[in-house]
């Protein structure tokens, strides 16, 4: 089960720098395995380039080091925050993608301006007012911010964190959000070059699309 999870893990990492959500050693999967209470998490510092699959981290949910001969994520604690006060919550990701970014400078939420912003998050992406990293701040300010169902969440002055079920699903909400940022910016920006407002779609709409892509219907059956 865990090196299942482990695979999960290693393999959501390394898709961060391919999907351009990353630079550096910056961002960070995570996953938990339900049954054991175990985290699997990206060590801190190392390049993706570099990353095995043995170099992620094990810890328990209070952050105890139980596998690894490397130190785990500094974001660490956030992510175990979210685990411990999420139900349902089996994998967290952490980074400062571009475009949703841009937004979390702001502190401005990302209003449903699209059919796709719709059919994934069916709300706004909202934004914490700007905390700092110490203790629980960061987690609390999320829990505080965030929309109920969403999994996502922009951090003020920072970056966003997705977190759902699972790694891959949390992968998903990352790629979405920073293309749903970047349409949006895009769209802002010829907006106030074109003299034309750029409005947010009506809720009963938004509800039409999200349920569609939600409810069965959406891709092939299993
Ligand atoms: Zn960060």
């Amino acid at each position: 089960m865990l090196e299942n999870l482990r695979e999960e893990v290693w393999k959501a990492n390394l898709a961060l720098p391919r999907n351009n959500l990353v630079v550096e050693t910056t961002g960070n999967v995570s996953g938990l395995d339900k049954e054991s209470g175990l985290v699997i998490i990206k060590p801190s510092g190392v390049n993706y380039s570099t990353l095995k699959k043995e170099d992620l981290v094990i810890v328990d949910l209070e952050g105890k080091i139980v596998e690894g001969k490397k130190k785990p994520s500094v974001d660490t604690s956030h992510h175990l925050y979210l685990y411990q006060n999420l139900k349902d919550v089996g994998g967290v990701i952490h980074t400062h993608s571009p475009y949703a970014t841009m937004f979390a400078l702001l502190e401005q939420p990302i209003p449903v301006y699209s059919t796709a912003h719709a059919d994934i998050f069916g709300v706004k992406i909202p934004c914490t007012p700007y905390v700092d990293n110490q203790a629980d701040h960061i987690g609390k300010a999320i829990l505080r911010c965030r929309e109920e169902g969403c999994p996502a969440i922009l951090l003020g002055k920072h970056g966003l964190f997705t977190f759902d079920e699972t790694p891959a699903k949390a992968l998903r909400a990352s790629i979405m959000l920073e293309y749903v940022a970047m349409i949006a910016k895009g769209a802002l920006e010829l907006a106030s070059v074109l003299g034309v407002n750029l409005s947010a779609m009506p809720s009963e709409e938004v509800e039409i699309w999200y349920a569609r892509h939600h409810g069965g219907g959406y891709g092939q059956d299993e």
